[in-house]
């Protein structure tokens, strides 16, 4: 890492003066490339970030694009400590004419102070937050990959980092964006998947931290995420109250009833998915009746059973839709088999990820042009 190579930019038009640093040390285009050629997902990252501070005293301050690297801490830094942390989740994407786009990113920021009040952290402003995207795409465009369903995941992440053991909202806080290509999540074909469902353990509580995008929320997913594995599922549901369907913890989860209606299940302790927003104004668009509200698992159980509820799909930025073929819990199991089960969610996820990719019409204004 270097901090030689240093520019000040004028004032963006969201007025913040960047402080850019170039990485000495960039990967060259061939290791590029070879990255690109297979990135899976969250092992590679590009050769900078952004990250802007804040203090109690001085507001948000020092924007900087600085070598992506180690970031310092004192190891009394409150997050360590608290879990005073919220992140995002979102996706550049290179259109057929080279051009780099990115999906509802507004929505994404204004989570982010959804989340940033819960947390008692400063909320970002969503200019700031636009801005930091548009800076790292700026110096790291090379790493948007061009061949079908990839992208470069973008991390907006920010933490408490204030050395002080005592507990109460840090005083000093860091926003960071980091960004890691992205291949396809399904090789030869969206495959429907099994799931488990958790009634041992809970991701989020009533009036917990289940509606902000917090690593807390994860960190008590991962038990039950191993209990699934163990029972040969690759993803765990959560239950409300021991009974209301909730999420899978990383996923939203909607169910497609016979005459075509889509009911996502509906409580104060989901998060609440962009992607999930967009594939059910899809399907009101295409005419489907959409619910929000409260859905038992027993509503489920009979539904699949009288063939009521025909099949079931998760939806999240990093695998769009994914058909559930399997619901497996300790005494029962619920399964969507054939092809008509994912029919719909198949085809929904066709047009969504048609309009981030530039095939079909953003009829919705949902699309914002990162490197223009
Ligand atoms: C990010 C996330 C989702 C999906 O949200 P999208 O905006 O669609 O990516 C769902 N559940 C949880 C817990 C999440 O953190």
């Amino acid at each position: 890492m270097t901090t030689t190579n240093l520019t000040l930019q004028a004032p963006s038009p969201a007025g913040l003066t960047w402080a850019i640093t170039r990485n000495e040390n960039a990967k060259s285009d061939a290791e590029r490339d070879a990255i690109l050629a297979d990135p899976g997902f969250g092992n590679h990252f590009t050769d900078h970030m952004v990250d802007i501070c804040w203090s109690e005293k001085g507001g948000w301050h020092r924007p900087r694009v600085s070598p992506y690297g180690p970031i310092q801490l004192e190891p009394s830094a409150a997050v360590l400590h608290y879990a005073q942390e919220i992140f995002e989740g979102l996706k550049a994407y290179r259109h057929a004419d080279g051009s780099v786009w990115t999906f509802r990113p507004y929505e994404n920021a204004a989570r982010m102070q959804r989340s940033a009040a819960r947390l008692a952290l400063p909320e970002l402003p969503s200019e700031y937050f636009i801005d930091s995207i548009r800076q790292l795409v700026a110096v790291d465009g090379a790493w948007v990959p061009s061949a079908p369903e990839t992208s470069l995941y973008l991390r907006p992440f920010m933490f408490a980092k204030e050395a002080f053991l005592g507990v109460r909202p840090a005083k000093k806080v860091a926003y960071y964006l980091i960004a890691s290509p992205a291949g396809a999540y399904f090789h030869g074909g969206v495959q429907p998947v099994s799931i488990w469902l958790s009634t041992k353990y809970a991701r989020a509580g009533k009036g917990g931290t289940g509606a902000a995008k917090t690593g807390g929320n994860y960190a008590s997913s991962l038990l039950p995420q191993a209990e699934a594995a163990q029972h040969g599922c690759q993803q765990v549901l959560f239950l409300d109250e021991g009974k209301y369907l909730e999420e899978l913890g990383g996923m939203n989860l909607v169910l497609v009833y016979r005459d075509g209606t889509l009911v996502t299940p509906e409580s104060d302790s989901i998060l609440e998915g962009i992607t999930r927003d967009s594939v059910l104004q899809l399907a009101k668009d295409r005419g489907h009746t959409v619910e929000s509200r409260k859905v038992t698992i027993d509503e489920w159980r009979e539904g699949a059973a009288s063939g009521e509820i025909v099949g079931a799909f998760a939806c999240g930025t990093a695998a769009v839709i994914t058909p559930i073929g399997r619901l497996l819990a300790e005494d029962f199991e619920i399964v969507h088999g054939g092809p008509e089960a994912s029919e719909l969610a198949l085809s929904l996820r066709e047009e969504l990820t048609g309009i981030q990719y530039g095939r079909v019409e953003d009829r919705h204004g949902w699309l914002l042009r990162l490197d223009a």
